[in-house]
């Protein structure tokens, strides 16, 4: 059995998974079964998990695959600013942009390991409109071609670009797009990628802290309804 796993033996008595034959209860061994169930099998005939044979095997690893990561002074979306951004497609195409947050800022001293400061970033970078802008358009390019995006922690970053666009009056990802993100992104390219969480909310436009309603005198704050995600489910 594999290694540190529980032995995990049957209560009842059952048909074992290989041969068939009844397993008496407190003999077998327990597995998980290919469905989620219980399977139980002689101690000579346990069939232990195991990678399929190595293949040649055509799938999504093998599309035109882009990476994208940002850096940013923080992670709150609604506040904190992008100041640099580098995209990465597994032909070997690369983009990186620096880029001047402008003034207004929130976040004055990113904590943050990235190691491009504010200063740096207004003394070496492009407006932010213009290099959101080109961002965005080599993002929503790819996206429109079906194509599959990796994002590592993709809930920040996708939430923060989206903030910034509006933030910049850039056009969003999902304006960009003729049939928004989730029908120009295939349900399997975007379950296949590393980051299932690219699923994740997109950014509301309300306040994150709720809505406030005065009512006979009360105040009573309930919470912002989910945004309809415009990432496929
Ligand atoms: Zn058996």
């Amino acid at each position: 059995m594999t290694p540190g796993a529980p032995d995990l033996t049957n209560e009842y008595d059952g048909p074992c998974a290989v041969c068939g034959a009844v397993v008496p209860a407190g003999t077998g061994a327990l597995r998980h079964g290919p469905t989620g169930g219980w399977e139980v099998f002689h101690r000579d005939h346990v069939r232990e998990p195991a990678p399929p044979a190595r293949q040649d095997l055509p799938g999504w690893h093998r599309r035109r695959l882009m990476a994208l990561d940002i850096a940013t002074t923080g992670n709150r979306a609604a506040v904190d600013r992008i100041l640099a951004a580098a995209v990465r497609v597994s032909d070997g195409t690369t983009y990186d942009w620096i880029m001047d947050p402008g003034s207004n800022l929130l976040s004055l001293a990113p904590g943050k390991s990235h190691g491009v400061t504010i200063a740096r970033a207004r003394a070496e970078g492009a407006p932010a409109p213009r290099a959101l802008d080109e961002l965005a358009t080599v993002v929503a390019d790819h996206l429109a071609s079906r194509e599959v995006l990796v994002v590592w922690f993709a809930p920040h970053v996708l939430a923060t670009l989206h903030a910034e666009l509006l933030r910049h009056g850039v056009p969003p990802l999902t304006g960009r797009l003729p049939h928004g993100v989730a029908r120009s992104a295939t349900r399997s390219s975007w379950t296949a990628t590393p980051t299932a969480t690219a699923r994740a909310a997109a950014p509301s436009k309300r306040s994150p802290r709720g809505t406030a309603s005065r009512t006979r005198g009360r105040v009573t704050r309930r919470p912002t309804p989910r945004p309809r995600s415009p990432w496929p489910r």
